[in-house]
């Protein structure tokens, strides 16, 4: 499809050049949880305000390459009013589109499960980042706001 991947490229410039939800949180009531990606130098901080099972507030700081940038500002929009149940759910599929070229590669053929798990789940902007599969280096760059998203549930969580 051509024009495609120059529509998936514009979304990321856009998401690190105007970040949503850009800032911090008070800490408490939010939670503070910091991320790194070590292989690229990649600080995501993730603000988080969990009330009643669902995200009512999220905020990111912290710096780094475009990719952990855009993503970590795509996600702050994707989970914002969602519960800690679909907040599990769109962090799975989002992992999934992130891993198919992988185990594709290695010839695995236990993902078609995977892939119709994801085709039931609205991705929105995140289907920009489907490109990063490509560049498997840039893939921890990708996730590393999900996996500092998850833990700032699990502490929130921990503590409450
Ligand atoms: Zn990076």
């Amino acid at each position: 499809m051509p024009g495609l991947e120059d529509l998936y490229r514009e979304i990321i410039l856009d998401h690190y050049r105007n970040p949503r939800n850009r800032g911090e949180l008070p800490v408490p009531p939010a939670h503070r949880t910091e991320g790194f990606n070590p292989l690229c130098g990649d600080e995501v901080v993730v603000f988080l305000e969990l009330t009643d099972g669902k995200v009512t507030d999220v905020r990111i700081a912290g710096q780094g390459c475009s990719i952990s940038q855009s993503s970590a500002s795509m996600m702050s929009s994707a989970v914002k009013g969602l519960s800690i149940e679909e907040v599990a759910r769109l962090t799975r599929a989002f992992k999934d589109m992130m891993s198919i070229h992988e185990s594709s590669l290695e010839g695995a053929d236990a993902d078609s499960e995977a892939e119709s798990e994801l085709e039931e789940i609205e991705l929105g902007d995140l289907e920009a980042l489907r490109g990063v599969v490509k560049f498997p280096v840039r893939i921890k760059c990708a996730t590393l706001s999900w996996n500092t998203l998850s833990q700032a549930i699990e502490d929130t969580l921990a503590d409450s």
